[in-house]
C-alpha cells in the first residue's frame, strides 16, 4: 500500500521518453553548434525537440527557447523585458509562483511598481481587478494558467486581451496545465509562456519560454548567441530531447490522461468530505489531476508526515515552499483563514494512479485524521 500523490511537484520519467533520451547520453554527445556529424545529429535532434514542444502549444518552432525549466522561463520573462522597457507598473496574481513573484518584487528596486492583482474565494482572478490595475500605465502582465496549489485555471485569454488593449506585454506560466488540458499560445492570445519538461514525464533542467517573435527580451545569460542569442550555452541536448519526446507524449495522451485523473481526483474528493475535510477552489474550473484540502485542527505537515509513513506521498502547501511554516500565500489570498491554511495538504494525480490507490488513501486518511484528532483531544 503506497502511491505518489505530488505530479504538480514532478513527475515519473516516461519509459518511452527515456529511451529517446539514452542515445544522447551515451554515444551521440556532439555539440548541436559544431560543424562535425556529431554536432550535426545534434542539432538535428535538437530541431525535433523544438517542433515538439511547439506542437504542443500551437506555435511556430522557432519561437520556442529552450531554457534550463521553468524557474529560468519566467526569470526570463520578467527581467528580461523589464530591462528592456521604461519602469512602470508590472501586474501579476497575487497567487503567482515565487519564481514569477519574487524577480517581480525585484523590479521596486529599480523603479517599477508591483500591483498584485486580487482573487476571489475560490482562487480566480478578479477581472475587475484588472481592469482597474490597467489604469495605470503598465509594461508587463504575467497571470499563471493554472495555480500549482489549487489547480484552479485562470482567465488567461480575458487578461491577454485586456493587456493588449493597455499595450501591456502578456505572459503566462502554464507549467501545471501543459500535458493537462490545453495549452494553446495563440488562443490564449499571450506574448510569452512558460513550460517546464519534468512536470509532464520528461526530464529535470529542461523547459521552454515560447515567445512572441516581436518581444524585446534581453537573455539574462550571455555567452554564445545560442537560441537565438537568448539563451548562450551549450544546449542540454538529452534533456531537450526528452522534453521534445514528453511534448509529443502529453499531446497524444492529454485527454485519456485527463479523464483517468478527474476520475480520480473525484472519487478522492468525495471520501474526503465524507471524512469532514474542507476543499480549496473545487467550485472553479480546475485541471484534472489536483485536490488541495484541509481538516480544521489538523496540521498540514504533520498529516503529510503521517500519511508518508503510511506510504503515500502528498504536499502541503506549493512544494517549493514545503521547508516553510507559513501559511500558503494562495490560501491567504483567498481569504481563507490562516488556521485552516495551516492544515492545506495537495494531492496531485497522474498517469501510474489507481482506483485502488485512490481507495487505501481514504483509508489511511481516516486512520491518521482519527488518530491525531484523538491526541489533540487528550492535549487539550
Ligand atoms: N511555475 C509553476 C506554476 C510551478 O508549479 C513550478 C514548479 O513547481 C515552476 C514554475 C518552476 O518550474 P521548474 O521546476 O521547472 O523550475
Amino acid at each position: 500500500m503506497s502511491a505518489y500523490f505530488d505530479h504538480n511537484a514532478t513527475t515519473r520519467i516516461d519509459d518511452g521518453v527515456l529511451d529517446a533520451m539514452m542515445p544522447f547520453l551515451r554515444d551521440e554527445y556532439g555539440n548541436a553548434s559544431s560543424r562535425h556529424d556529431a554536432g550535426t545529429r545534434a542539432r538535428k535532434a535538437l530541431n525535433v525537440a523544438r517542433e515538439q514542444v511547439a506542437a504542443l502549444v500551437n506555435v511556430r518552432p522557432s519561437q520556442v527557447v529552450f531554457v534550463s525549466g521553468g524557474t529560468e522561463a519566467n526569470n526570463m520573462f520578467v527581467k528580461g523585458m523589464a530591462s528592456y522597457l521604461k519602469p512602470s507598473q508590472i501586474a501579476v496574481s497575487a497567487i503567482e509562483h515565487p519564481c514569477v513573484m519574487k524577480p517581480a518584487a525585484g523590479l521596486v528596486r529599480s523603479g517599477w511598481e508591483l500591483r498584485k492583482i486580487k482573487v476571489d474565494a475560490n482562487g480566480v482572478l478578479d477581472l475587475a481587478d484588472v481592469d482597474a490595475a490597467l489604469r495605470e500605465p503598465t509594461g508587463l502582465v504575467s497571470v499563471m494558467l493554472a495555480n500549482n496549489e489549487t489547480g484552479v485555471l485562470q482567465p488567461v485569454a480575458e487578461v491577454a486581451q485586456r493587456a493588449r488593449a493597455a499595450n501591456a506585454w502578456m505572459h503566462t506560466d502554464a507549467v501545471q496545465v501543459a500535458g493537462k488540458l490545453p495549452a494553446d499560445f495563440e488562443a490564449l492570445g499571450v506574448h510569452a509562456m512558460t513550460l517546464s519538461a519534468h512536470k509532464i514525464y520528461g526530464p529535470k533542467g529542461a523547459g521552454a519560454l515560447v515567445v512572441d517573435k516581436r518581444l524585446p527580451i534581453k537573455p539574462l545569460i550571455d555567452g554564445g548567441g545560442h537560441e537565438n542569442g537568448l539563451r548562450s550555452g551549450t544546449e542540454n541536448v538529452p534533456a531537450i530531447v526528452g522534453f521534445g519526446a514528453a511534448s509529443e507524449l502529453a499531446l497524444h495522451r492529454r485527454h485519456a490522461l485527463a479523464a483517468h485523473t478527474a476520475q480520480l481526483r473525484d472519487l478522492v474528493e468525495t471520501g474526503l468530505v465524507e471524512l469532514g475535510a474542507t476543499l480549496f477552489g473545487a467550485g472553479a474550473p480546475r485541471i484534472p489531476n489536483t485536490t488541495y484540502f484541509a481538516f480544521g485542527n489538523i496540521d498540514g505537515e504533520t498529516l503529510v508526515i503521517e500519511l508518508n509513513k503510511a506510504g503515500f506521498a502528498v504536499a502541503s502547501g506549493s512544494a517549493c515552499s514545503s521547508t516553510s511554516t507559513d501559511p500558503s500565500a494562495t490560501l491567504l489570498a483567498m481569504g481563507v483563514d490562516a488556521d485552516l491554511a495551516r492544515g492545506a495538504v495537495r494531492l496531485s494525480l497522474g498517469v501510474d494512479n489507481t482506483m485502488r490507490q485512490a481507495d487505501e488513501f481514504l483509508t489511511a486518511v481516516a486512520t491518521v485524521v482519527d488518530r491525531l484528532r484523538r491526541l489533540t483531544a487528550v492535549a487539550v
